[in-house]
């Protein structure tokens, strides 16, 4: 499959992985738009969170929601404040069609968002 996030949760090709289980992996973001911003992504591929709703989905993004708080601890955010975005779509912004939640911190930010 040519989705790039597929072959960064398979290893492919490089990235900058901060974080791996069978579910989920976690990296940073290439073009940073915080002192810290994180990806959290399912290994499997789902294009969006509108993709993963419905019972069979459920266990996987609560772990994925998990990870993102733990990064945020393991990223010493935690304490100031972060937040996690997840882009839906074209009027969203959303450039990757894989499912991914942005773990975002380090600096303030406005709300609400562009
Ligand atoms: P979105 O616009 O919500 O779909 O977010 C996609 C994010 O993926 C953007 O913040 C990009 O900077 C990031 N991105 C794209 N390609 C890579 C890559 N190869 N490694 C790390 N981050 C990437």
């Amino acid at each position: 499959m040519a989705c790039i996030f597929c072959k960064i949760a398979r290893e492919e090709i490089p990235a900058q992985i901060v974080y791996h289980d069978e579910l989920a992996t976690a990296f940073r973001d290439i073009n940073p738009k915080a002192p810290v911003h994180i990806l959290v992504i399912p290994n499997q591929h789902l294009t969006s969170l509108h993709d993963a709703v419905g019972e069979d989905h459920q266990t996987l993004v609560g772990h994925l929601l998990q990870v993102c708080a733990q990064i945020a601890e393991q990223e010493k955010i935690a304490q100031d404040g972060y937040r996690v975005v997840t882009n839906i779509g074209r009027n969203a912004g959303q450039s990757v069609d894989h499912l991914h939640f942005h773990v975002l911190g380090g600096r303030p930010m406005h709300w609400p968002p562009g």
